[in-house]
């Protein structure tokens, strides 16, 4: 049943949508190729939400719609798209360019034994694999839209909006559930959870950002939830990480959390998850997890490695605590951030960037409290100052450090030199 709803009907506004997204569609629609905006954002302007970002679906090949710009790149193995690119650096934009998938059974599908890294060499050649447990490995045969919108998640993720006509295609009551108020899974929900556990997580995320404007999960949706949560354990453990930051970084961490509860998924997708609902309640991380929200909704950047911090300073802070009695100060709190790493990050963060970052954050803690000779100076001008300074004004606002001590700070990172100097006199 494929519904053309037109403007008038749905009333988005194309004033609203990205530039670039629309140059996209307007190439490749030039080029021949059917093109729509899609996803997220159609879903995001019909209920008057500014979209974060853009994804366009086509009949183009990621081959045919690569030859269409000048800066394109084919990307993924298990989901095969195209990364259109726009301007440079800090201003530069990605639209996503998905082909049209066919709808298939599993029953179709090539069957691989094992999980996804065993079976890398025997997954090269494939288009369309599932797992014995019917987890869907490879995706890319191509197929006609309506098949497109059935393997979509939900109904209201499920619409293309053509910005040359205005014309909304709905297959499947997307427009109608929008009115609703309602998070639908498209076909059967178990099976769908079973085919793709991550489901799971973004039925959740969904129903968090929807939640204020009052939407509620269909029944049949959240019935299977907490059994398909167990799905979870094939999942790789770095889509689950990402997944996880985009519940705890897309501006409705505490909702999403509220939501975790209500659907008893309190525990079990995630370990770093499960302690940030653990400890969501304790002063510290609500404070965290509240800022984080309000600086998204003010469009500030949020650092993943930041919030992390929050997460596990309790655990830093009683280790380190316990090893200064043995120890200098200093080597015992890098001593108690291994520890932590070794406990309770695993394998996916607590190398890299990220935990070198959370490192740099909690390091920085001590020496806020030194403020003679040279410390200072150095501290301030250090990259990840402002990381480190703001983690330790929300010490200051659960009453860890001295509300007089942040405030100083404040001070000294926004003085002159010679502001500076008398600063720095005033604590000797
Ligand atoms: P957001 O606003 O957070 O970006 P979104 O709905 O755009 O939400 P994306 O992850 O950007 O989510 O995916 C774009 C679209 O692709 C979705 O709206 C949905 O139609 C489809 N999609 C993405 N992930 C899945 C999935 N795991 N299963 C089925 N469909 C999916
Ligand atoms: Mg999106």
């Amino acid at each position: 049943k494929r519904h053309v709803v037109p403007a008038k009907v749905h009333g988005i506004n194309v004033d609203w949508v990205d530039e670039r997204a629309l140059n996209v569609v307007r190439t490749l629609q030039d080029r021949g190729f059917e093109a729509y905006i899609v996803g997220g954002a159609v879903r995001d302007l019909l209920l008057g939400l500014k979209p974060k970002d853009f994804d366009v679906a086509t009949n183009a090949t990621p081959e045919q719609v690569k030859a269409a710009f000048r800066r394109a790149f084919i990307i993924g193995r298990r989901f095969r798209i195209v990364h259109v690119v726009y301007g440079r650096g800090r201003e530069h934009e990605v639209i996503e360019v998905s082909t049209f998938r066919a709808h298939l059974d599993n029953a179709d599908a090539e069957q691989v034994k094992g999980n996804e890294r065993s079976s890398k060499q025997e997954l090269a050649n494939m288009k369309h694999a599932v797992d014995a447990s019917g987890r869907v490995l490879r995706d890319n045969v191509w197929g006609p839209q309506d098949q497109d919108a059935a393997r979509r998640d939900f109904t209201i993720n499920a619409m293309y909006y053509d910005p040359e006509t205005g014309n909304v295609i709905d297959y499947h009551g997307g427009i109608a559930d929008a009115k609703k108020k309602v998070i639908r899974m498209i076909g059967d929900p178990a099976l769908r959870y079973r085919e793709d556990p991550v489901r799971v997580i973004r039925a959740v995320r969904f129903a968090a950002k929807l939640a204020g404007l009052g939407f509620k999960m269909e029944a049949k949706t959240a019935a299977p939830l907490k059994r398909a949560a167990k799905l979870l354990a094939d999942v790789p453990q770095s889509r689950l990480f990402d997944e996880m930051l985009k519940l705890l970084q897309t501006g409705h961490a505490l909702a999403s959390i509220e939501q975790l509860k209500q659907h008893g998924l309190a525990k079990g997708i995630y370990p770093l998850l499960d302690i940030v609902v653990e400890r969501a309640n304790e002063q510290f991380v609500t404070t965290a997890l509240n800022d984080t929200d309000r600086r998204v909704g003010e469009g500030k950047p949020v650092a993943p490695s930041f919030l992390l911090a929050c997460v596990l300073w309790s655990d830093v802070r009683e280790t380190w605590a316990h090893r200064s009695v043995k120890q200098p100060s200093f080597p015992a709190l890098q001593d108690a951030i291994d520890e932590v790493f070794d406990s309770r990050i695993g394998d996916v963060s607590g190398r890299g960037k990220l935990g070198a970052d959370m490192r740099e954050i909690w390091m920085m803690q001590p020496r806020f409290e030194k403020r003679t000779g040279s410390g200072p100076w150095t501290l301030v001008d250090q990259a990840r100052f402002r990381a480190g300074f703001d983690f330790m004004r929300l010490r200051a606002d659960v009453g860890e450090v001295d509300e007089a001590l942040s405030d100083w700070w404040q001070e000294f990172s926004i003085a002159s030199d010679s502001e500076r100097e008398d600063l720095l006199q005033q604590v000797r």
